[in-house]
């Protein structure tokens, strides 16, 4: 653990910020420092960056100090500013203790005087948990059941341009005994918050962070930390000579808006990248150093939503009156649907502002003669569960390159002796184009499409009625396969027992998945 100072191999998995390290790592770090405070240990190069930073007259503070050396221990951002001074002390030989605990020292610099974060690594670790926590009760969260949460940052660019000046600036001071490179660039920002507030809102919260790809854990809750400084917005400015770096993007839409609101926010990505392709000269020569003292720290406004929420499950439709959407081209409005009947008993347990319905594949209303009955659905229900963003991803590919199942009630317009029917049977794997059929000709574009009829099975009821049983590649138009839409769909069943054909009636048995 005290190895993690300048070491890349101790970045945490998954991007974790500052939910690592138990109270065991704590106990081992007090037993091998002695002094009951965890140490630092750092490499040469990086204690050299660090003399550099202390001899300059402009006031840093010791977080951002941390973060330029790489220094990823949790246990040490958790301490006050004074007792990382006395830590960095620590890890320096006798002329570096002596210039860092002195009172001139860079260190000694009091909250907002950074030339760096402004302030922003500053804050008291409970102050900010305690502002977390009221934003989560003001928008109804309850931080006393466990929960995960996501957090980000988002701070005012001033900073980042700081972060590279001040950087730069050390290396000036170094006398060329540091070199410039990709390597040695300092923690990013957002990580160094997480690693100086992550911790403690967790204990504030009972809650669990989680920093992982938004795919894998949806449900978390997202806290962004969003800090403003107009004061210090001309730099941005400076830097991008003029050049408008704003981009539009919409919120999130409010109850009964159509779409959310379009507004202009930052364009980061913009900064970084020039800040990433100027040479330091370029820069340094761009800005006065020190930059002028602030007379207003950045301010925060805490911003709080929950991130989609995946249920899925499978379902068996017993009605033929209810159909997966609550809208229907043929029925119109519907009172009961798939859809209605599940969200009716999942909204009230997770009170979305909106719910979105994703079947794999669309099927006609008509199904199953079986009475409908609400245990039915109570017991599908049951069966639903969170699930990832990957397996929603899945139901949308499903709908066009999975297998499904059918079996259809088939009407002949001459008898057929039952030897007629082995026709069907012996079929496999068979070639079907389907020009668009006259039904939904209004809402698809004309086209003809090839699907595979995979296997089909005649079993016959009568001389005019007979069930098949149907296996075929997603996407197949089955009445039309079983009729032949006026020639539209070739070959049909009608076609290839050399009669006319009719569906009497269609229900989907099974979908691969
Ligand atoms: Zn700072």
């Amino acid at each position: 653990m005290q190895e993690a100072a300048g070491a890349d191999l101790e970045e945490e998995g998954g991007g974790r910020g500052g939910g690592e390290g138990g109270a065991d790592e704590a106990m081992a770090c007090k037993e091998e420092g002695g002094k009951g405070k965890p140490i630092l240990s750092l490499p040469d190069d990086a204690k050299k960056l660090l003399s550099c930073m202390l001899s300059m007259t402009v006031k840093c503070c010791a977080r951002c100090m941390l973060g330029m050396v790489k220094v990823r221990d949790p246990l040490i951002y958790a301490l006050s500013q004074e007792e990382i001074a006395s830590s960095i002390a620590d890890s320096l030989d006798e002329e570096g203790r002596d210039r860092c605990m002195a009172e001139t020292s860079a260190l000694a610099c009091r909250k907002g005087d950074c030339c760096v974060c402004m302030g922003l690594l500053q804050s008291d670790q409970g102050e900010i948990s305690s502002q977390v926590k009221e934003a989560l009760t003001t928008a109804g969260y309850d931080v006393d059941s466990p929960c995960t949460f996501m957090l980000s940052l988002s701070a005012p660019s001033s900073i980042f341009i700081r972060q590279y000046l001040y950087y730069y600036k050390a290396l000036e001071g170094s006398g060329g005994a540091l070199g410039v490179s990709c390597e040695q660039k300092w923690i990013e920002l957002k990580e160094v918050y997480r690693l100086t507030y992550g911790r403690r809102i967790q204990q504030v919260l009972s809650w669990t962070i989680d920093q992982s790809s938004t795919d894998s854990c949806a449900g978390r809750v997202k806290v962004t930390m969003e800090y403003r400084h107009e004061e210090s917005a001309g730099m941005k400015e400076v830097l991008l000579e003029g050049k408008s770096v704003k981009r539009t993007m919409r919120e999130r839409r409010e109850r009964g808006q159509r779409k959310g609101n379009l507004v202009e926010i930052e364009n980061i990505i913009a900064v970084h990248n020039v800040l990433h392709g100027m040479t330091p000269a370029a820069l340094l020569s761009k800005f006065s150093w020190p930059p002028a003292a602030i007379s207003k720290e950045p301010e925060l406004t805490v911003k709080v939503e929950r991130e989609s929420v995946y249920i899925g499950g499978c379902y068996c439709k017993y009605s033929r009156k209810v159909s997966q959407s609550p809208w229907n081209e043929a029925h119109g409005e519907l009172q009961d649907s798939v859809q209605t009947l599940i969200l009716k008993e999942i909204a009230p347990l997770y009170q979305p502002e909106e719910t979105k319905f994703m079947g794999s594949g669309r099927e006609d209303v008509d199904g199953r003669p079986v009475d409908f009955n609400f245990e039915k659905i109570q017991e599908l229900v049951s069966n639903l569960r969170p699930v990832g963003r990957d397996y929603v991803d899945s139901i949308k590919s499903s709908g066009e390159t999975k297998r499904k199942t059918y079996r259809a009630l088939v009407w002949t317009s001459a008898p057929l002796p039952p030897s007629k029917l082995d026709v069907l049977n012996q079929m496999q794997e068979l070639a079907v184009f389907q020009n668009t059929p006259i039904r939904v000709l209004h809402r698809r574009s004309l086209a003809e499409r090839k699907r595979t009829v995979y296997r089909m099975s005649a079993e016959r009821v009568n001389d005019r009625f007979f069930l098949l049983d149907l296996e075929t590649e997603a996407g197949t138009y089955i009445k039309e396969f079983v009729h032949g839409d006026l020639g539209r769909t070739r070959p049909s069943v009608g076609g290839l027992l050399c009669c006319e054909a009719d569906i009497l009636q269609l229900d989907v048995v099974g979908v691969e998945l």
